[in-house]
């Protein structure tokens, strides 16, 4: 027959390993373990101290325990040297001096050591509230118990470093801004962020487990490999072989297409077998419309350096004739077209210049006190000769004040202003008027044209925009009212449609009063 500490000692170690492998919550399981403990050696109160990165020594769980006595090792605790320093082990010895002086020795207790695979990971104390010390078996009961304990303590956390590390995980997947889907190696779905949800309008359980084909439904072949079809030859080999493709995905709900660039990498285990395909799918619709402005903007430029050069060819040709003597009068209106539209020219490349420098950062803003009634009364009579047909007329209050600014900018933001009033309206009244406000000075030019279209406002002041109605009409780059923004920026002014200005187009813009920077 077993010898009864024996007996008792075999339960106990069988009741540790299961709990070893069904408790996974910390705290519960350490509560079980000091139970177990303090019962094994007829105990009657206990804790448990664990060393840990972040909090260094502190009780973990306790039983039984005065809540003095408590506090009192706790600060005891708190003194001991840090995990790292040194070896930060609590010497028992010199708990039960202190628990014998504390209780006059009327409470002894024991303390085992806590240590898997050398790594200190606690102790254990059991306290009996009677004389007498503990004996070698007790204290061989809770040694082998402690050391499994040791090990069920480091499962669980473990088990909770790795819940931790995947709720990190799902928190990190859900705020990318980019769409994440995860896909078994049979190119099933495994998982699909919120991002994508959003962009396709889907919901990831409707998706999980359907084959990719299914979530991804192309509205016509896109350009690139599909994953269904790498994966038949021998894509991938490699974890840094990724798979990149661009088309329109159709969205089921609204019937409409999203432009996407999806890249696919590969993640394989330890081993090399393949684990799981993540795609992160992209949203390419900005960079879409942008590559599509671009490309009409190179269409439309092409097109309109073309006219004013063919134009000067034409009456430079005629003019060159040498069978034709043509009188005075002619070759000054020729030479007139020729100057207008080498001018025309002139400031279309100008524009263009100021459109690459200010996306290289480099335009250059010179101020100066100026005064903007004077600058637009300047304007005037060119634009007259040029437009006769229109009329112009200059309204600024008495107590419109000089400001800072650069005065070429100022005159290239409002000849941009009133040249397109003259190119969008009819002929009629231009109106350049200004405004005195708190803290700064408002100029607005306006006109009597269709107006703009309220879709069309919010874009007007983008690069290269064009009303779609406008353009097939007007020739333009869809640069004046980009520059004028960016002129009024880097004043630290704003740029607007008055949208209360019923009788046709009025765009103003503001300059701070003491931009005297
Ligand atoms: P562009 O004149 O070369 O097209 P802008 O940047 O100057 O380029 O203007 C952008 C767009 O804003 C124009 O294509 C036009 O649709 C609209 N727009 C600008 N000014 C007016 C106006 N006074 N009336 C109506 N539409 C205007």
């Amino acid at each position: 027959m077993l010898p009864d500490f024996r007996v008792r000692q075999r339960d106990y170690l069988l009741e540790i390993s299961r709990l070893m492998t069904e408790e996974l919550d910390l705290q519960a399981l350490l509560q079980r373990i000091l139970r177990i403990a303090i019962e094994m050696i007829i105990g009657h109160a206990g804790f448990i101290a664990l060393k840990e990165e972040k909090r260094g020594w502190h009780i973990a769980v306790h039983e039984g325990m005065p809540e003095a006595l408590l506090n009192y090792i706790q600060r005891w605790l708190e003194s001991l040297p840090q995990v790292g320093e040194e070896n930060g082990e609590i010497y028992v010895p010199e708990i039960n001096r202190m628990l014998s002086e504390v209780s006059m020795g009327m409470i002894t207790g024991v303390g085992i050591n806590m240590i898997f695979q050398k790594e200190f990971i606690g102790q254990i104390y059991v306290f009996r509230n009677y004389r007498g010390a503990f004996s070698a078996n007790d204290r061989a009961v809770l040694t082998s118990f402690a050391n499994q304990a040791a090990i069920a303590v480091r499962n669980a956390r473990l088990f909770n470093q790795t819940r931790e590390q995947s709720l990190r995980l799902e928190a990190l997947l859900d705020s990318v801004a980019d769409g994440i889907l995860i896909l078994k190696p049979d190119l099933t779905v495994e998982r699909i962020n919120r991002s994508l949800e959003h962009m396709l309008q889907i919901k990831e359980e409707a998706c999980i487990g359907k084959p990719i084909h299914e979530v991804f439904e192309w509205a016509k072949p896109p350009q690139g490999t599909r994953i269904e079809e790498a994966i038949k030859e021998i894509w991938p080999t490699t974890a840094q072989e990724h798979l990149y493709l661009e088309g329109d995905l159709i969205r089921k709900m609204t019937h409409d297409t999203l432009p996407v660039g999806i890249t696919y990498g590969p993640l394989f285990s330890e081993e090399g077998e393949l684990l799981n395909i993540i795609a992160s799918i992209r949203d390419i619709t900005r960079f879409r419309t942008a590559e599509e402005m671009q490309n009409n903007f190179i269409s439309v430029v092409s097109h309109e350096l073309k006219t004013p050069i063919a134009l000067i060819k034409g009456y430079v040709s005629t003019l060159r004739r040498e069978d034709v003597q043509w009188d005075r009068e002619v070759v000054q209106e020729s030479l007139a077209v020729i100057e207008e539209e080498a001018d025309h020219l002139t400031a279309m490349v100008e524009d263009l210049l100021d459109a690459t420098r200010l996306q290289t950062g480099g335009l250059s803003i010179r101020k100066s006190e100026i005064f903007i009634p004077a600058i637009a009364k300047s304007l005037v009579p060119r634009f007259q000769t040029q437009a006769p047909e229109y009329y112009f007329v200059v309204d600024f209050p008495e107590d419109y004040p000089s400001v800072v600014a650069d005065e070429d900018r100022i005159r290239q933001v409002i000849s941009n202003l009133i040249n397109n009033a003259i190119k969008y309206s009819p002929p009629g009244e231009i109106r350049i008027s200004g405004k005195v406000r708190l803290t700064d000075v408002v100029v607005c030019v306006s006109d009597h044209g269709p107006g703009i279209d309220p879709r069309d406002i919010p874009h007007i002041f983008d690069r290269f925009y064009r009303s779609d109605e406008v353009a097939k009409k007007t020739k333009g780059t869809g640069l004046g009212l980009y520059l004028c923004r960016e002129i009024i920026k880097a004043h630290g002014g704003k740029i607007w449609v008055d949208e209360t200005y019923q009788e046709g187009s009025r765009i103003c813009f503001s300059v701070p009063k003491n931009s005297a920077s």
